[in-house]
């Protein structure tokens, strides 16, 4: 059986030209005692907007690795796909991220219902997770009320799983369920009842992205507490942990976090938790590296600013447009956002720092960087002439690539000094 390890992260490269820069990182991780499984994650929503396709991102991932010489496993990731979607992912992925969110809340056959209910009476009462200090009380109403709520998805996952399965073959491939793209996060209790519809329908789940509570926004960092965030991800932790014992899910089942980038926050619990349960995680970064091209090429100066510029610009005027499809994972305050008139009189260094993540920094403004994150439609509108510049600043842009996933990343999840 195929498996991610116990660290991995999902890289997301938009454009298909930072592959060997992110991959560079995890190598540079690997030479400090930290061992992460790259995964190239792409969403059905990026091919469409910008005219690729997941073989693109197979033969990017393929190409980087053997050019490196890297023999360790690697994965692409067909992020976020469902029954509609899948099927042109099914060849060149090797990992699957089930998204079952629209299916959350439609309900099974009444019997269907029944059948789950009964089979899980011995959870009724008091329920001991352990590892967590209180216990719960679960009623009969309650598993019902899970059931409805999540019996269908699990069903549908079954589905998905099954389409992939026929045709790559038991055991080749990665299985992810996720159901952050939702507004409430689930309770532990629902965790727990949610991987034993997952096991009694044979779905052999290897990561599993819960939502948590707090903003998870695009590239920017976490807002909410992060304690609360932190005492949130060690019960779904024990949950896990406690469900593979019970349900016999597969061994290596971990936690993946849909991280939408640069969760900085919340990056050292989620690193001291792990280390004291001894647990692995897959942290999914968004395409944020499309930023670290913006900001590569604005350090460039020249043409190379002036591109990043107009795409500033276009944004500001089409900032309905560009939000639309990310309005649960953005906030963007507009009165921050400078005009156009200013930002015409920035110099590289200016422009590069308003966008780079290093909130010490008194030009870093995270409005501008949220808005140039779900502006790569524009850039994919001039592919050539993006293309171009890519390739002759290729040295600043693959600097600013590693730079932010080695440093801001991994060494603040794991503690690289
Ligand atoms: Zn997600």
């Amino acid at each position: 059986m195929k498996t991610p390890g116990k660290y991995s992260f999902g890289l997301g490269d938009r454009f298909g030209h930072q592959g060997e820069a992110q991959l560079k990182a995890i190598i540079e991780a690997s030479k400090h005692g930290i061992e992460i499984t790259p995964v190239w994650n792409k969403s059905n929503r990026e091919h469409i907007t910008i005219g690729t396709e997941p073989s693109d991102v197979r033969i990017e991932a393929d190409m980087v690795t053997k050019n490196a010489g890297f023999k360790k496993d690697y994965f692409v990731d067909a992020d976020h796909i469902n029954f509609d979607t899948v099927d042109r992912f099914i060849e060149s992925s090797d990992f699957f991220t089930i998204d079952v969110a629209s299916y959350i809340g439609k309900k099974a056959e009444e019997a269907e219902i029944k059948e789950f209910v009964s089979s899980v009476k011995k959870y009724e009462g008091t329920l001991k997770i352990p590892g967590i200090k209180r216990s719960f009380n679960i009623s009969r109403e309650q598993i019902i009320q899970i059931a409805e709520k999540y019996l269908f998805a699990a069903f549908k996952a079954w589905d998905i799983f099954r389409k992939i399965e026929k045709i790559k073959g038991a055991g080749n491939f990665i299985t992810e369920v996720s159901m952050d793209e939702v507004p409430v996060p689930q309770t532990p209790v629902e965790m727990f009842f949610i991987l034993r519809m997952l096991a009694s329908e044979s779905i052999p789940v290897q990561t599993i992205a819960p939502k948590f509570s707090g903003r998870f926004n695009k590239g920017v960092d976490y807002v909410g507490d992060p304690q609360d965030f932190a005492a949130e991800f060690e019960s779904d932790l024990m949950v896990i942990d406690f469900a593979i014992k019970e349900f016999g899910l597969p061994h290596d089942l971990k936690m993946s976090i849909h991280s939408g980038s640069d969760k900085f926050a919340i990056y050292p619990h989620i690193g001291s938790i792990i280390q004291k349960y001894g647990k692995g995680i897959h942290i999914k970064t968004a395409g944020t590296t499309w930023l670290e091209e913006v900001i590569g090429l604005a350090v460039s100066g020249g043409e190379a600013l002036d591109f990043v510029k107009e795409i500033y610009y276009e944004a500001l005027e089409k900032i309905d447009e560009l939000s639309a499809p990310y309005s649960d994972v953005i906030d963007i305050r507009i009165d921050n956002l400078p005009l156009r008139g200013e930002v015409s009189g920035w110099d590289a260094v200016k422009f590069a720092a308003s966008l780079r993540h290093i909130s010490g920094n008194q030009n870093y403004n995270p409005d501008m960087r949220q808005l140039v994150h779900v502006a790569y439609k524009l850039a994919a509108n001039k592919m050539d002439s993006f293309f171009r510049l890519l390739d002759k600043y290729e040295n600043k842009v693959s600097e600013s690539v590693y730079e932010n996933i080695y440093f801001r990343h991994i060494c603040r999840l794991f503690g690289i000094k």
